[in-house]
């Protein structure tokens, strides 16, 4: 949608929640982008629930490394990975 195309007033109104557009807002965005890069390069969140990973939970599953907060997330999402791996190898094999 452009919004260029809006009225004056109503984009006005729009842009009044970009919060790039208030000037302590996008402080904080920019600190909470360097702190979401900063956790992504550690690679310290779990991949199942987002809490901090601890690395003797890491584990290769399917060609890529993974880590979990513990025993319970490792296996919960190893089983969603392998079975949707699995689904989608079904559905190729069905489209040939
Ligand atoms: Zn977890």
């Amino acid at each position: 949608m452009n919004l260029l195309l809006l009225p004056k007033h109503l984009q006005d109104l729009i842009s009044e929640f970009n919060v790039e557009h208030r000037p302590l807002m996008h402080v904080v965005m920019d600190e909470l982008n360097r702190y979401w890069i900063l956790r992504i390069e550690k690679d310290k969140d779990c991949n199942n629930c987002l809490n901090y990973a601890d690395e003797q939970y890491s584990k290769y599953i399917l060609w890529s490394k993974y880590n979990f907060c513990g025993e319970w997330c490792r296996h919960d999402f190893e089983y969603h990975l392998r079975k949707n791996y699995r689904d989608d190898q079904k559905r190729q094999t069905l489209r040939r």
